[in-house]
């Protein structure tokens, strides 16, 4: 079983939107594990990007030591919420080697052509716009409002919905050398060519955030298609819902981030990993400290139970199979983590100690209890 899924800019990381979208997909990789098949999992970082270039331009520092550091925010803050470590975690910026030989099989295969910089001409796609089920008209206006339009002309893209796979790089940005010129690649390239590195000519379940599938999932499966021919790039799509804190989107623009570590702060690690799978990863919702407090409580009350059973001389019974078997159809149910954690407190309930620690071992991984 292959999983990717797309990792963090690291110039913003560790707020609960990325730790909603990694816990939801450990609880995927763990899931699938405890049945007995094994998960080789990739997660890249996108250490080559827009928004990194810019924030180590206004702190004045160097991109690669803001980009070493917020990696490691990433990685403390999903160690410390339980997470089994993705099995590789490449960087853009070790694997040009790989996208430049991508990009240059899609020139000569005719799918992209070159002018001001080297693009992908989504024309020669039949399908584009079908992951995401956007029209025409739809893909543009999301184009235009997330500043990626670009420009249409003689020197530049033909459609506005082609995108750049190599593009020449500021003179602050860094810059590899290419039969394309001097530059860097453009985003979505980089997981088109990861992927394939590490896991193949398709994959069996590809995921990611939901802001991600237009355009950057829709322009990987072009790309990925179009270079081996094989369809489907990945057999299965996985989007995250977005999470919002005081009415909108948590996003480092508008300034309402909540950082997985102010709330470990407030709560043991378990009640943080628990609140967040408590939320159907399709849906979007709403942080509250008071959903963590609730968490908090309900993981406090396991803790003493286990604490209680492990003191007492009872033998261990085998888990209730009632539970065990609710809890597993809710996960194969479109991973229904809503109704697996109720599974959870069912078996809490019930005082069903192996249930309880089978349970938490998918759901809440290692993180602590307290
Ligand atoms: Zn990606």
């Amino acid at each position: 079983m292959t999983l990717y899924v797309c990792g963090v800019t690291p110039y913003d990381s560790g707020h609960m939107g990325h730790a909603f979208t990694f816990s939801i997909f450990d609880v995927l990789v763990r899931f699938i594990e405890a049945g007995g098949a094994r998960v080789k999992y990739v997660q890249n970082v996108t250490d080559v990007d827009d928004p990194l270039f810019e924030r180590a331009r206004r702190d004045g520092v160097d991109w690669r030591d803001l980009a070493d550091r917020e990696t490691q925010v990433q990685i403390r803050d999903m160690t410390a919420l339980g997470w089994r470590p993705p099995d590789v975690m490449p960087r853009v910026s070790d694997e040009i080697g790989h996208i430049l030989a991508a990009s240059t099989k899609l020139h000569t295969l005719g799918y992209a052509y070159r002018t001001d910089a080297l693009y992908f001409d989504v024309n020669k796609y039949r399908g584009y716009g079908r992951l995401s089920h956007l029209s025409h008209l739809s893909m543009l206006r999301k184009l235009r409002h997330e500043d990626l339009l670009g420009t249409v002309g003689p020197n530049a893209k033909r459609d506005p919905l082609d995108f750049a796979l190599w593009r020449p790089s500021a003179p602050d940005e860094p810059a590899w050398p290419s039969r394309f010129g001097d530059g860097r690649p453009g985003w979505h390239i980089e997981c088109t060519a990861m992927s394939m590195h590490f896991l193949g000519k398709q994959i069996d379940i590809h995921g990611g955030g939901r802001d991600l599938q237009f355009s950057h999932h829709e322009s990987e499966r072009a790309q990925s298609e179009s270079l081996t021919g094989k369809k489907p790039f990945a057999r299965a799509w996985m989007h995250t819902g977005l999470v919002r804190y005081d009415g909108y989107k948590m996003s480092k623009s508008r300034g309402n981030l909540v950082k997985v570590s102010q709330t470990l702060q407030r709560a043991p690690a378990a009640a943080v990993r628990l609140y967040l799978v408590s939320h159907h990863y399709r849906r979007d919702w709403e942080f509250n400290w008071d959903g963590l407090a609730r968490a908090a409580r309900f993981i406090e009350g396991m803790r003493k139970f286990l604490a209680d059973e492990d003191r007492s001389a009872r033998r261990t019974a085998p888990p209730g199979r009632a539970l065990m078997a609710e809890f597993n159809a809710a996960l194969a149910d479109d991973l229904d983590t809503v109704r697996a954690v109720r599974a959870l407190r069912a078996a809490v309930r019930q005082r069903d100690a192996a249930a309880v620690r089978a349970m938490q071992a998918v759901l809440l991984g290692t993180a602590s209890l307290t």
